[in-house]
């Protein structure tokens, strides 16, 4: 059987390396004669695994001496309500940038807890576009700024960040850590559920200026507090110690790869093949972001009917192409190349999308 052409938007593509190398260990890690998934989680063996997978953040995003790197849980969704309760105090104004459903989200929690406004938004166009940094309503009684870095539904990403002043910059970077380099030092918090970039799911990286563990009120429940994380090298309770052993794994073939600038030549290369497919097809296929805002890593798309987005669709599939179909709440067909898709799958999309043109357009 071979392995599929997944372009799933998360839980997506893991490097087959990563995998082949996980059966192997499976029944005996490291001579323990138990499983990673056996281990005591206060063990050596696991960690090892444990603090490598930190220091590979930490290396591969050149993170500042000071910040930290936090495994959670509860994914990138936890984090919605976790980052107002810690640092959303009562007189002062929670502001987010509206790129995207996930940044709706992010601000539906913040309302539940405390006073919100959107600095600016592309809602009015259907999130086709990412607004100017310089067009972003930012005040010194902010007491944070949320952006989403790539929108996985939408299919834009911020291809330069604002810079905030005063204000601490928060990003939540689920579909695209470490598909790039980004400048750690000008955000005090940002947050990415592995699932689509760095493992499978049930592990949340976290990486946080220092100066902000102080911040968070008595009054916040000591697992919902990042100091707690933080105190304890995210060993306040038992971690998911499965999902941390294959991010680390993960985070040992990007470094194997080029780390940060590799990942980025390889996903530029694959996204580019599909957008000059989009660009070149005289709007048989129509893209949905606006060019300058365009995502390397969820390419989204529409056929001329929705008859044909529906072929396309099937056929796709027939053809060993998974995960094409856009999300539920807008349609059309979505391509995600996060960093494990390679780029041979890319290029028999690419090839599967100028055929299936030649015979229905
Ligand atoms: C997938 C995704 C989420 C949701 O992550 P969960 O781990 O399911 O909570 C949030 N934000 C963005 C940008 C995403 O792509």
């Amino acid at each position: 059987m071979p392995r599929a052409h997944n372009f799933n938007a998360g839980p997506a593509a893991l490097p087959e390396e990563v995998l082949e190398h996980a059966r192997e260990e499976l029944v005996d890690f490291n001579a323990t004669g138990m499983s990673v998934m056996e281990l005591s989680h206060r063990s050596a063996d696991y960690e090892a695994v444990h603090n490598e997978a930190i220091a590979g953040i930490k290396e591969l995003l050149n993170v500042p001496e000071d910040y930290e790197v936090l495994l959670l849980q509860g994914g990138a969704s936890l984090q919605f309500p976790m980052i107002p309760m810690n640092f959303l105090p009562e007189n002062q104004t929670a502001n987010y940038v509206l790129t995207g459903s996930w940044s709706e989200k992010a601000l539906k929690e913040a309302k539940l807890l405390g006073r919100t406004k959107t600095g600016a938004s592309s809602g009015e166009s259907n999130y086709t576009y990412i607004p100017d940094v310089k067009d972003i309503d930012i005040d010194k009684n902010d007491a944070y700024v949320h952006i989403t870095s790539n929108n996985t539904i939408f299919g834009t990403q911020w291809h330069n960040f604002p810079q905030t002043g005063a204000a601490p910059l928060i990003a939540d970077m689920s579909s695209d850590i470490l598909s790039r380099p980004i400048p750690v030092e000008d955000f005090s918090l940002l947050y990415a559920g592995a699932q689509k970039n760095l493992g499978p799911s049930g592990v949340t990286v976290i990486i946080i200026k220092k100066e902000m563990l102080k911040q968070t009120p008595d009054t916040v429940p000591t697992v919902l507090r990042y100091d707690t994380h933080a105190d304890k090298n995210s060993l306040y309770n038992t971690p998911p110690t499965f999902a941390v052993y294959m991010l680390n794994n993960v985070l040992k073939w990007i470094k194997r790869h080029g780390g940060a600038e590799g990942m980025k030549k390889r996903n530029e290369e694959k996204a580019e093949l599909l957008y000059h497919t989009i660009d070149n097809s005289n709007g048989f296929y129509t893209g949905h972001a606006e060019k300058e805002s365009r995502s390397a890593m969820n390419v989204t798309f529409n056929l001329p009917e929705e008859e044909l987005n529906k072929k396309f669709l099937q056929e796709a599939q027939n053809a060993g192409f998974t995960g094409l179909n856009g999300h539920r709440s807008v349609g059309g067909c979505r391509a995600s190349l996060y960093n494990a898709v390679s780029l041979e799958s890319c290029e028999a999309l690419q090839t599967f999308m100028e055929q299936f043109q030649k015979n229905h357009g």
